[in-house]
């Protein structure tokens, strides 16, 4: 019998009792990205006794990131996320296991990476990423909770495989890249980011006691305020929970990535087919940094960075010095 008594404001909440408890402590969760929703999410968890909690982030830390995202400091400028978030979190829990995972996830190592998981919390920043989650999950029959923070607006679902939609279910094609908003450039409100995180992990809770998923999109607009529960059905023609269809997981679809050699560019070549919207994609960069238009291509330049990208959606990443880099850095500026 483990020692509850850290956990008594928790267990004498009749939703969780010591019996959730004990379900949290045996459970194994992994957060898949540590940015404005992960830290949050993270800090959250290890603090509710969850026995094993692995963390997952591909990219650095970075000034801008500061704001909002609550497991850094300004000593870490420069370190890689998942090692950073892991000592912070082992501190606040040092009865607990934490895992960092300073990984990229893609289609030839999201399965490794998941494994032994029994619930995974959405912490990722563009789409492709969930639809190759969604497909995960899907395919190994494992919860998760989407969670999404753009502006002043959160979104947040658990996603609990043949028994709620899954993520495509509601959430159809992959828009053309450059098209939806990113946090880069739309901008987050670091107090609704929190607030969707709190939610997030409240989904999570949840399923980890034992309550059946609502099967309800959240939707917060953090402004107003305002909460928004939006029933969500399965799809009797959705693709991958129900046409078994792995676009993303069966690597059909790589993106190409190329390091070009003689410096430190690479070409990035998302999955989307066909023209993106150049002229939009400029608009947007312009407040955030130095953009040129000019012969059927953008060019924008931030920091040490310079992206230039052409009207089929490929982009030379000048200043990345990895593959997952330059991938981060299109998911941010770009969006995917
Ligand atoms: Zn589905």
């Amino acid at each position: 019998m483990p020692n509850l008594d850290r956990y008594s404001r928790q267990t004498v909440l009749e939703q969780v009792g010591k019996e959730g408890q004990k379900r949290l402590l045996d459970a194994h969760v992994s957060v898949l990205g540590l940015g404005a929703l992960g830290t949050v999410s993270s800090t959250l968890l290890v603090r509710a006794g969850v026995g094993h909690l692995t963390v997952i982030d591909r990219d650095v830390v970075e000034l801008v990131n500061l704001q909002r995202q609550v497991l850094y400091g300004e000593d870490d400028i420069g370190l890689p996320k998942a090692p950073v978030a892991a000592a912070r979190l082992r501190q606040m829990n040092s009865s607990i296991k934490v895992e960092g995972m300073a990984k990229d996830v893609s289609s030839a190592n999201v399965l490794g990476l998941l494994k032994g998981s029994e619930l995974i919390l959405d912490g990722t920043d563009n789409l492709e990423t969930r639809f190759l989650l969604n497909e995960a999950c899907v395919e190994t029959e494992t919860p998760w909770v989407y969670a999404g923070v753009i502006g002043t607006e959160g979104r947040v679902m658990s996603i609990v495989p043949g028994k709620t939609a899954c993520f495509r279910c509601f959430s159809r094609s992959l828009p053309a890249p450059g098209t939806l908003p990113t946090c880069e450039t739309a901008g987050v409100l670091n107090s609704v980011a929190a607030a969707t995180a709190s939610l997030q992990v409240t989904e999570a809770i949840k399923l980890m006691v034992g309550e059946e998923p609502a099967g309800h999109l959240m939707v917060l607009d953090g402004w107003s305020p305002e909460l928004l529960r939006i029933k969500m059905p399965r799809s009797r023609t959705c693709p991958v929970c129900v046409g078994g269809k792995r676009e993303y997981l069966g690597g059909r679809r790589p993106q190409v990535i190329t390091a070009l050699c003689g410096g430190n560019t690479i070409s990035f070549d998302p999955l989307h087919k066909g023209k993106v919207d150049l002229a939009g994609i400029a608009m947007r960069l312009e407040k955030i940094g130095k953009v040129k238009v000019a012969g059927g291509v953008v060019v924008f330049e931030t920091g040490r960075h310079r992206m230039t990208i052409f009207e089929d959606g490929r982009a030379l990443i000048k200043g990345a010095r990895s593959p997952g880099e330059a991938r981060s850095l299109y998911s941010k500026y770009v969006g995917l």
